[in-house]
């Protein structure tokens, strides 16, 4: 089991596969999108999978794979039914931004991918193309249909933003609901790559505007997740993520492995260890070293609240995934 030195079990890690995405969200990504990797830095799925393995031999039980966007890297699906053939049945999700999705699908759900969390920021083709910079809606709306037909797990991730998205918070919250899937409203968090005339809507906005709709009749809290859960009167759950908040690190269970083989103890920490050189040599003597020394090192809550005192987070989410 992986313990860290506040007796938080890490049991979930999230692998970025690349750092390339079809978007250029304005949220993540500068207009002129970013310089490539490489395919030397990257780590191939071979040297990704010995790393995942280890984690899964020490007690992760939920993978999740991200990026950039994860369905731009080809072979993608090789690459899940590898781990899925290593531990069927694991709880094994992808978060994407829906382009491909409808192409795709089907060869995920065929090599073991249980659950999808999709983004979808506005419903209205302008504003979807404002943020994306890109005409992305049709395609992701069929992309979130086909998820559904397949029988996926799906989630919709929304940044609430300001003058852009907030009045259509209630319609996106109606769409999910019609789609028997689960909304998820996401505080936008500033950072040094986002453009800077967004301006994100905090919990307490996106709950008075959902509540001019409707009532909200119960209010949970999800236990390792920064997301809190709320009930509608007709029983349809959705989460509104705040990590402007630090109740979350208490109870934090994840890891994130990034697309070059950093491996990242905490989203809001400039921090991390690669496992690259000991993948490529083949030492996982070594691997196992540097795993148990970035849980050791995981630190007690993020760094979110001297991001708000002036500095900028740093930290791009197309590299850590999200
Ligand atoms: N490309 C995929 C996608 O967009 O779903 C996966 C990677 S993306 C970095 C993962 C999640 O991070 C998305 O749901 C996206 O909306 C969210 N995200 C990106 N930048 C963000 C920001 N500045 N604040 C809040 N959420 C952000
Ligand atoms: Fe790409 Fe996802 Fe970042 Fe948008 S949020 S630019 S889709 S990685």
């Amino acid at each position: 089991m992986l313990i860290d030195s506040y007796g938080r079990v890490v049991d979930y890690l999230r692998v970025s596969v690349t750092e390339r995405c079809n978007f250029r969200c304005r949220y993540c990504m500068p207009e002129e999108g970013i310089e490539n990797l490489g395919h030397q830095s990257v780590l191939s799925y071979e040297e990704m999978f010995e790393f995942i393995k280890i984690c899964l031999d020490n007690g992760v039980t939920k993978i999740r794979l991200t990026g950039g966007e994860p369905l731009v890297r080809s072979g993608i699906e090789n690459f899940i039914a590898m781990i899925n053939g290593y531990k069927p049945g694991l709880d094994l999700a992808m978060t994407t931004n829906g382009f491909l999705l409808a192409k795709k699908a089907q060869a995920l759900k065929d090599a073991g991918l249980k659950r999808l969390n999709i983004s979808l920021d506005s419903l209205d083709p302008k504003k979807a193309n404002f943020l994306a910079r890109k005409d992305v809606l049709e395609h992701v709306l069929e992309g979130i249909k086909t998820a559904c037909e397949l029988g996926f797990g799906v989630k919709l991730n929304t940044v609430a933003l300001k003058g852009v998205n907030d009045a259509e918070l209630v319609e996106l919250m109606d769409f999910a609901k019609s789609c028997n899937a689960q909304i998820r409203y996401i505080e936008f968090m500033e950072n040094s790559h986002a453009s800077g005339e967004l301006k994100g809507l905090r919990k307490d906005d996106i709950l008075g505007i959902i509540c001019q709709k409707y009532n909200l009749k119960e209010i949970t809290k999800s236990p390792n997740s920064p997301s809190s859960l709320f009930k509608l009167e007709d029983g349809y759950k959705f989460g509104i993520i705040d990590p402007h908040k630090h109740d979350f690190c208490a109870t934090c269970n994840r890891l994130r492995l990034s697309a070059e083989g950093l491996l990242i103890p905490c989203l809001y920490y400039e921090d991390g260890k690669s496992i690259r050189e000991a993948m490529r040599a083949g030492d996982i003597k070594k691997a196992c070293e540097i795993l148990r020394e970035v849980i050791a090192n995981k630190p007690e809550k993020n760094k979110w609240e001297n991001d708000g005192k002036g500095e900028i987070s740093s930290r791009a989410f197309y590299q850590t995934g999200g």
